[in-house]
């Protein structure tokens, strides 16, 4: 289990630094990365204080969300396949990499984990249905199973390793499917449960992706939850950095599926990283920097495939660097919303009426436009969401569209929102022009567009058949 890790130096307080690991499903795909992953925290468990956190093993989670829905269509073969497969991959960690007394110890939990697939997912087919709270239950079960494994791994290998699951250290309202952590609860919980794991030396190997309620019922943190999990844990430990292990070598300048020449950014702010969140880069959960913002805990994000290149580091803004645009990135199942307050209303009175309801739907905007003199407002909303915002406002506005003094809401499908980022765009005059230049250069058609004042990013909305050939023209046209 030797891995080269290049030394990444935290800075020294007089004490071992606190350092929380995350590693994500494809660290631990499979045995082999199972085992580079040991490798690693054996390595920096050297140095350092470490509280790990895993995800699922790839593919796990999905693997769990459709069996549950699938059971709950009323299937019940479906989830028996792939309660054969959840065995067969984790069964497969624990005979390759476990000693024979850790493999006595584990077998019965993994088993025990399977079972609660299996009564769920009865349960699920039994009734024709699946809360989001008994979906959250079973959904994080992958991340109980790698945790349990990766402790009894690292065990295996000499080093003190506990798995601890997190539903007893986050605490979360319960918004199940996507819910958001109590920091102070957390802060004592946390606290008090790792501390004794701690004491004995022990490195605390926790179930991302998973917290629960005041009420001890699991909820989870939304999907790519555990980059959150990580951010919550430092947050409240007081950590001194986050690394963040995935399979590239740190937050490029555009999503590597999308353009293929993207590059690694060495640094980038906490906003920066904030806004390539929000707008759909995968390799960070949206809300994964706000916990960490105020106490200025760096985050980076590293390659577990590749543990010697030093990778992105995420920290308050330096002021280095040359000014303009930093990074592109896009979403690109979007729907664009299109709601007229005729006269009948004030612009301000529709807006703020539709950006209440929003809000109580718990929708997320990705930009929005305003046409004062018509009273238009058009605003574009991940296509997941969009049947539930197109019912909200129907219902809302009922009485106006039946006598026809305002239209119902129009949709418009198949959009992609193009977010180009850079904390320094602000005040460097020209760039908006050359983005759209660029697109028009390829004859890309653009749908609406906003800027903020703080110009931070710019976005604008095309086809989603667009979306690669517009974020590859600007991603050339700034030599990214
Ligand atoms: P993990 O399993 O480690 O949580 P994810 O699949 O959730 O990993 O996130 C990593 C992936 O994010 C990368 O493989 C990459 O394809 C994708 N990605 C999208 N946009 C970016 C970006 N700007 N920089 C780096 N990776 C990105
Ligand atoms: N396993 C969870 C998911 O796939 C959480 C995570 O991997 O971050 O969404
Ligand atoms: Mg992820």
């Amino acid at each position: 289990m030797n891995v080269m890790v290049k030394e990444h130096l935290v800075p020294a307080k007089g004490r071992r630094p606190l350092i929380v690991m995350k590693f994500g499903g494809t660290s631990v795909g499979n045995t082999e990365c199972m085992e580079r992953v040991a490798g690693i925290i054996c390595e920096h468990a050297k140095r350092a204080d470490l509280v790990v956190v895993v995800s699922a093993m790839g593919g796990v989670t999905d693997m769990l969300i459709r069996a549950a829905t699938e059971a709950s269509h009323g299937d019940r073969q479906h989830w028996r396949g792939v309660r054969q497969e959840l065995a067969r991959r984790h069964r497969e960690v624990n005979d390759r990499l476990l000693s024979a007394s850790e493999q006595a110890k584990v077998l019965p939990r993994l088993a025990e984990q399977v079972s609660n697939f299996e009564n769920l997912c009865s349960g699920f087919s039994m009734v024709r249905e699946v809360t989001p709270r008994a979906m959250d239950t079973l959904s994080s079960l992958g991340e109980v199973m790698s945790a349990t494994l990766m402790a009894a791994i690292l065990r295996s290998s000499g080093v003190a390793a506990e798995a601890v699951d997190a539903t007893e250290l986050v605490v979360t309202d319960d918004h199940f499917g996507n819910a958001a952590p109590l920091l102070d609860e957390t802060h004592a919980k946390a606290g008090q449960r790792l501390a004794p794991v701690r004491r004995r030396g022990a490195v605390p190997i926790v179930t991302g992706f998973r917290g629960a309620t005041r009420d001890g019922v699991c909820t989870t943190l939304g999907r790519g939850g555990s980059d959150y999990s990580g951010t919550i844990l430092g947050a409240v430990l007081d950590a001194d950095e986050i690394w963040i292990w995935t399979d590239v070598d740190g937050v490029m300048t555009a999503d590597p599926r999308l353009v293929p020449g993207a590059c690694i950014l060495p640094e980038i702010s906490y906003r920066e990283a904030i806004e390539l969140s929000f707008f759909g880069a995968k390799v960070l959960h949206p809300k994964t920097i706000l916990p960490v913002m105020k106490k200025k805990i760096p985050v980076w994000i590293k390659n577990s495939f590749n543990p010697s290149c030093p990778g992105t580091k995420i920290g308050p803004a330096t002021g280095d660097g040359p000014p303009g645009v930093k990074a592109i990135t896009s979403v690109s199942k979007a729907s664009l919303v299109t709601i007229s307050g005729r006269d009948t209303m004030s612009f301000a009175s529709l807006a703020a009426k539709v950006f209440e309801l929003l809000d109580l739907e718990q929708v997320a905007t990705l930009m929005s436009t305003q046409s004062s003199a018509d009273n238009v407002l058009c605003f574009a909303v991940h296509d997941a969401d969009v049947k539930r915002v197109k019912a909200t406002l129907e219902r809302a506005f009922e009485l106006e569209i039946l006598h026809d003094y305002m239209p119902p809401p129009e949709i418009m499908p198949h959009v992609a929102i193009v977010v180009v980022i850079g904390e320094k765009m602000k005040g460097t005059p020209g760039l908006a022009g050359r983005t759209f230049a660029a697109l028009g250069r390829s004859s890309i058609n653009i749908i609406a567009i906003a800027q903020g004042s703080a110009e931070l990013s710019i976005s604008f909305a095309v086809k989603s058949s667009d979306v690669k050939e517009a974020v590859t023209a600007i991603h050339g046209e700034f030599q990214l």
